[in-house]
């Protein structure tokens, strides 16, 4: 295999955004670089440490309104001076660092793009918080602040002459902010969304249905793959053979963004999905195939959620082994399958319905 050089984005900063004891901790990025540490990752010339700088605010308002963006630098002004936690709403808490911290993660996936385009590093993994896929473009929601992902993207377009990006998001939950920011497409390039997650009847946000497939420029280009409880790896890899490469061979993407989320893991404490901690690197890896084949192996991962912090630090690890060409090194654990019934429920009824409603808009369904 090809020696490739892997970014890893983090900072400090990101850990300051520090909201007690809410299950989106600090402690989340404190045991992801724990085990890099100690699997001394860092001394290898295989991987490179990313700073990030802050992004502008004229880069925030590629997605988010001035209110919203107003609001997190208030309420965080609010816990500096107060010294209590705030609340954007039931979900979402704010500490007096958050609004600095969430420029820097914002910042820190557009550095990572930087060195890429650049040639310093082939991939990046951008260990960043707080998260962003839930937040839309007046609404921060589900623990996010600013949508790291979205504002990469609009970066992609507008600053680095990019013209067709595919996102994946494999987060448990929708990525509702993302969907909702680019329902309509945008206005500066070509947007593809794959988003697999917990079906939204059993799940946080409620969103993500197969007919929900954007509208006007973005019209078939939201492709929504909502799971059962309980679906294991073998669902993932089904919808990346049945649907994401096929588009992907007609969409040819310049460009790979994932919204990566590891509460997919079947000991989740806030989801029921049915993951093992190596099925995300295994995913990763098919995609690979594709940014390989049509986006010089450009692929940007940015971390969303994952609440189980010792199997999502081994996750991680996986992940950066195979943007790395190391597939023999990931930590596995037993493998996991879906029952029949899901699995007759995927291959007999979701795929084939997926098919049918995409199929006006892409021709690889024939
Ligand atoms: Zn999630």
């Amino acid at each position: 295999m090809v020696k490739l050089t892997t970014g890893i984005v983090y900072d400090d900063i990101f850990l300051e955004h520090r909201i007690g004891t809410h299950v989106e901790s600090h402690e989340r990025l404190v045991a992801i670089m724990e085990l890099l540490n100690q699997k001394k990752l860092f001394e290898s010339s295989n991987f490179k440490l990313i700073k990030p700088e802050k992004a502008t605010l004229e880069q925030i308002r590629y997605v988010h309104e001035d209110s919203l963006i107003q609001e997190v630098k208030e309420v965080s002004e609010l816990a500096k001076t107060t010294g209590h936690i705030q609340q954007l709403d039931m979900d979402t808490a704010v500490s007096a660092k958050t609004y600095e911290a969430s420029l820097y993660s914002v910042g820190g996936n557009l550095k990572g793009i930087d060195e890429i385009l650049a040639g310093n590093v082939n991939n990046v993994f951008a260990a960043v918080r707080p998260p962003g896929h839930h937040s839309n473009a007046y609404r921060c929601s589900g623990f996010c602040i600013f949508n790291n992902i979205a504002i990469a993207t609009e970066y992609l377009f507008r600053e680095k002459n990019i013209k067709r990006v595919a996102i994946i998001d494999w987060d448990c939950h929708h990525g509702n902010g993302t969907q909702d920011i680019f329902y309509n497409g945008s206005d500066h390039g070509d947007v593809v969304i794959f988003n697999s997650h917990q079906d939204g009847r059993t799940l946080y946000p409620g969103s993500g249905f197969i007919n929900d497939i954007g509208s006007g420029k973005g019209e078939g280009k939201i492709i929504n793959y909502p799971l059962p409880p309980r679906a294991a790896d073998d669902t993932i890899m089904l919808y990346f053979d049945e649907i994401i490469e096929p588009i992907c061979n007609q969409f040819k993407p310049e460009f790979i963004l994932i919204s990566a989320g590891f509460d997919t893991h079947w000991t989740d404490r806030l989801t029921n999905m049915g993951w093992t901690f190596q099925a995300p690197a295994n995913y990763l890896g098919k995609i690979k195939t594709v940014a390989d084949k049509f986006a010089e192996g450009r692929i940007q991962i940015t971390l969303e959620g994952g609440y189980e912090i010792d199997k999502q630090a081994k996750a991680v690890y996986n992940c950066l082994q195979v943007l790395n060409n190391d597939k023999e090194k990931l930590i596995t654990e037993n493998p996991r399958k879906s029952d029949d019934q899901t699995l007759n429920y995927i291959t007999k009824k979701l795929i084939p319905k997926l098919k049918e409603i995409l199929n006006p808009y892409w021709n690889c369904f024939n």
